[in-house]
């Protein structure tokens, strides 16, 4: 690190409290701190490095969470950077699926998933002298769960030599002092740059984003999902436009960030921008060409692809090109992307939220936070003077919630309760959570855990299955899928199953341009399988990875190569944890299906097709395997192609781009259905669907009836 950065970071707001923090830290009293101060202040970057360089750590580590990979992944490397040390070394990080450490690693940064998960093997996080939890305000359930096990270590005396430490820029301090039952709090004040607000007010919004240059947007297909998205689509393209066309010098560099609420808008909006350029040029004097480049960020994508944003996109003649990042919430946080300097904020942002009476879990388009917004803004003005345009009114923000509802409140609690049990929080009247979710909402759980067999259901105990399925970093679910897959009796299937789950927990593999729709139903009819979308996800996984040229693959079928590079990343990662944990089981399985790959190498196609009765056969093994774990996911027919959940009686309709959709007497003549997931858009739907028989869905039904 340079000198010239180095005195940089010592004119960050923070090291005006850095004496207060040392004694803070030095009191044998205090146990829990608090430290608040704005964005980009600089509590993530330097707290850390404060108590490395102040403290003795002996044998022990730091641990800084964050509610998500990207930011754990980013800022530990700008820290090693900051240390003159190689990521890894001094300073590393642990992610899901995902790890830079070494014996010399003393600054760990994790997602709070992480931190938890290691609860399971370590209860007292022994390794850890201070822990710090950045970005409280997010309410992660994962942060929440590390508040409520830290709070467990101080105050029961389970550990006396743990600090905790926690961060945020926006948060109401009272609440988080009464929990900790602490007073030692820090204010930090000021930010080194400023940012400008504009939000849009009703009557200028004409002249704001007026759209002066007559750049057409198509209409989307008739929807009122879309309607919503469109509008505020076209509102971003029209303030992406007013930046890069303006003529004023100091809107003529800095790079831009915009958030959306999802994957699909985020593409719609890449192609947008794409499909706009030569148009967007010939507005230009003099063939004056505009240099950009578009660059998506979405949980799904791929994290070497998420990591792109970082780094510097340069033209054929080496200079930097202006980026347009279009992200969702996941850039909301902690990050620092060099050079933004323009934001975005369209408002919006996708909440997951699950009704547990229905048994629904739902992910719906939802107005931001105050919280939120603040946040957005704070993305800017890191490294200089920054703008954030709103394209909410100011009304309309001070109608925002202060901040989002905690994820506790809000989301499945089956996948956090196992985690709970195999740490050793058995009794859910007694945890201390900040915010305590109904007890009903844990006994829903409770039920879940018992029919997938992970707890007993007399003694309320977890069963060493349970403990298997926990230490698989997914729903429940899905753990008790993969692990029945390694059984005797699906063991031909084995690979199928993993590849299946990878590709569910990946993300939408299609890519389904409107105007090409009846092509591409024909170029893809062979992958299909007329009653199941999981196996049709199958066949293309298989072909996929098969397939040498993956690029080109992707490309004739229409097919997202990003999503599925992701789920390729996933097989294999699942398949190295079930390695890991069922070491002689998976073994012994593994070898056969090395040898099977090698034949389906061998046979093409139309053996396959000869082989179809076998096929068959090999099909209904997978759906058992999969009716192992959907035990709750599954739905009757009932009229006018409408289905009715067994659990929770909701009538939905099939996903459009579902398989069943083209064949719709299918699904009477079957009578059943397991399904994914259930949405709601306009209208209740059952997404990623198989057809089942009525004798498949009782044998399964009543398996599963003496455990509900
Ligand atoms: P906070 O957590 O308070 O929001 P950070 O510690 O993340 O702040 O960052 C403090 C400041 O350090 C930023 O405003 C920026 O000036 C600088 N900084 C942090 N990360 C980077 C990075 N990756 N590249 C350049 N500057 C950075
Ligand atoms: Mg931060």
């Amino acid at each position: 690190m340079n000198q010239n950065m180095k005195a940089q970071i010592l004119h960050l707001p923070i090291y005006q409290n850095k004496q207060e923090i040392l004694n803070l830290i030095k009191n044998p009293e205090i146990s829990v701190l608090i430290i608040m101060g704005e964005t980009g202040c600089g509590k993530t970057t330097q707290v850390p490095k404060i108590l490395y360089e102040n403290f003795p750590l002996d044998n022990q580590m730091i641990c800084i969470t964050q509610p998500r990979r990207i930011a754990a992944i980013s800022i530990s490397e700008r820290v090693a950077e900051e240390m003159d040390s190689k990521i890894g070394d001094l300073v590393g990080y642990s992610v899901r699926f995902k790890e830079k450490m070494s014996k010399r690693t003393k600054i760990k940064f994790v997602t709070d998933g992480m931190l938890v998960r290691e609860c399971i093997l370590d209860k007292k996080l022994s390794k850890y002298k201070y822990i710090i939890l950045d970005e409280i305000h997010e309410r992660s359930i994962h942060t929440d769960i590390l508040m409520m096990i830290c709070k467990d270590l101080i105050i029961n005396k389970k550990r006396n030599d743990l600090k905790l430490i926690i961060m945020s820029a926006t948060l109401d301090p009272k609440k988080f002092m009464e929990y900790f039952n602490t007073e030692a709090l820090i204010k930090i004040q000021g930010r080194k740059f400023p940012i400008k607000v504009y939000n849009i007010s009703e009557e200028k919004e004409e002249n704001i984003y007026n759209n002066k240059n007559n750049i057409t947007i198509e209409k989307k297909i008739e929807n009122d999902y879309y309607d919503l998205i469109s509008k505020y689509i076209d509102r971003c393209l029209n303030c992406i436009l007013q930046i890069i066309l303006s003529q004023n010098e100091q809107d003529k560099t800095g790079d831009i960030l915009v958030f959306l609420p999802g994957q699909e808008d985020i593409e719609d909006l890449q192609e947008l921008l794409k499909s706009k350029k030569e148009e967007i040029n010939s507005l230009l004097p003099n063939g004056n060409n505009i240099e950009y480049k578009v660059l998506p960020l979405f949980g799904s994508l791929p994290s070497n692809l998420q990591l792109k944003i970082f780094r510097p996109i340069k033209n054929k003649k080496g200079k930097n090109i202006r980026k347009i990042i279009l992200s969702t919430n996941i850039a909301e946080t902690s990050l620092t992307i060099k050079n933004i300097k323009y934001i975005i904020d369209s408002g919006f942002f996708k909440m997951r939220k699950f009704y547990h009476k229905l048994n629904i879990d739902t992910l719906k388009v939802t107005k931001i936070s105050k919280n939120s917004a603040l946040q957005r803004a704070g993305r800017a003005g890191r490294e200089s003077a920054g703008i954030c345009y709103r394209l909410y009114t100011q009304e309309e923000y001070n109608n925002f919630l202060d901040q989002n509802e905690p994820e506790i409140l809000r989301i499945n609690l089956r996948n956090i309760c196992l985690q709970l049990f195999s740490i050793g929080y058995n009794n859910f009247n007694e945890i201390n959570f900040i915010d305590k979710p109904p007890l009903d909402n844990f006994n829903n759980a409770f039920e879940d855990l018992i029919s997938l067999g992970a707890l007993d259901k007399e003694s309320k105990n977890i069963t060493s299955l349970g403990r298997k399925m926990a230490i698989l970093p997914m729903d429940p679910i899905y753990s008790l899928i993969l692990i029945n897959s390694l059984d005797n009796k699906y063991r031909q299937v084995f690979d199928d199953i993993v590849a299946i789950i990878s590709v569910l927990q990946s993300d939408n593999i299609f890519y389904n341009p409107n105007n090409l729709r009846e092509k591409i139903e024909k170029i893809r009819e062979r992958f299909l399988d007329p009653i199941s979308d999981h196996l049709s996800l199958r066949n293309i996984f298989m072909e996929y990875k098969r397939t040498v040229n993956r690029e080109k693959f992707c490309k004739e079928n229409f097919l997202n190569d990003k999503a599925l590079a992701k789920s390729m990343e996933i097989y294999k990662q699942i398949k190295e944890y079930l390695e890991k944990i069922f070491y002689d089981e998976f073994n012994k399985k593994n070898s056969e299906t090395q040898i099977e790959e090698k034949i389906e190498e061998i046979d093409n196609y139309l053996n396959e097709m000869k082989n179809k009765e076998k096929n068959e056969d090999k099909n209904e093994l997978i759906i058992n395997c999969l009716l192992s774990g959907y035990f709750n996911n599954i739905a009757k027919y009932s009229n006018d192609n409408f289905f009715e959940t067994v659990k929770g009686n909701q009538l939905c309709k099939i996903h459009p781009t579902s398989v069943l959709i083209k064949k719709p007497k299918l699904g009477k003549q079957y009578g059943y259905v397991i399904f994914n997931e259930m949405i709601i858009t306009s209208k209740k739907y059952l997404k990623c669907c198989t057809l089942i028989t009525q004798q498949q869905a009782d044998k399964f039904i009543s398996k599963n009836k003496k455990f509900i």
